[in-house]
């Protein structure tokens, strides 16, 4: 999509669904901010697997390339709204208290690897988890022991280790021992001429307010202070590239 398309696009978006906590959003932002928590309706291209169409050209551009590697890039996610992810968050909170965690320890597990609805990258559809789809046999795709010296995504590892950023794809979550936040994912590969536009804006949401407004199961327990470590940690920690 061409970029004055998209800032098109997503200002009538913003009209057209109005979302109370954003009440201070201004039109001289050029992203809706429901697309900024996975609610608004992005232009998106793929079937089983969506994307955006800047970040599915580079996808595939960089696919391409590494084919001639012997390597298979394949994405298992990309775009995912703010239901799938509160699925995905409902089903892990209600595992780990069914297996005995108190809700804030199992809340503490889930954001070992997992979003707070409403907050993944995959929201804006800029980010991407990868395999190596010449070994989709691995019995748990996205683990970071696949990506290890002699397993099978060690391969795919070195190669966007090497090549990724020349198609504008940046590591979020970084193997950085001084990291905080989410635990090193070497699947996760974030677009950067989009995703870091994109960070901007969601920096000013006022998120609290908008967990809040959402009532899933869990939201009960965020309080200002642990939402406001959330943010530092798990949104702002990450590959300092891609920081606004
Ligand atoms: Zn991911």
């Amino acid at each position: 999509m061409k970029r004055r398309r998209f800032i098109s696009n997503t200002i009538c978006g913003s009209l057209a669904f109005s979302f109370a906590p954003f009440s201070m959003f201004s039109l001289s932002q050029d992203i809706d901010p429901n697309e900024l928590i996975g609610k608004g309706s992005p232009e998106l291209v793929g079937t089983e697997i969506k994307f955006r169409k800047e970040v599915y050209d580079a996808y595939f551009s960089m696919r391409e390339d590494a084919k001639k590697a012997g390597i298979l890039i394949t994405a298992v996610s990309a775009y995912r709204s703010f239901e799938r992810q509160k699925q995905i968050w409902e089903r892990k909170y209600n595992r780990y208290l069914s297996q005995g965690l108190q809700p804030r320890d199992s809340i503490k597990k889930i954001i070992e690897y997992s979003t707070i609805p409403g907050t993944s990258r995959h929201h804006w559809g800029t980010d991407i988890d990868i395999v190596d789809g010449y070994h989709m046999d691995v019995p748990h795709l996205l683990a970071p022991s696949n990506f290890n010296e002699g397993k099978p995504f060690y391969k795919l590892g070195q190669w966007l280790g090497q090549h990724a950023t020349e198609y504008g794809f940046y590591r979020t979550y970084t193997e950085d021992p001084l990291r905080k936040g989410f635990k090193p994912e070497p699947w996760h590969y974030s677009y950067k001429p989009l995703s870091v536009k994109f960070l901007e804006n969601f920096l000013k949401i006022d998120l609290l307010k908008v967990l809040k407004a959402e009532n899933f199961q869990g939201s009960d327990h965020f309080t200002p202070t642990w939402i406001e470590t959330y943010r530092n940690e798990h949104i702002l920690d990450i590959n300092p590239e891609l920081l606004p």
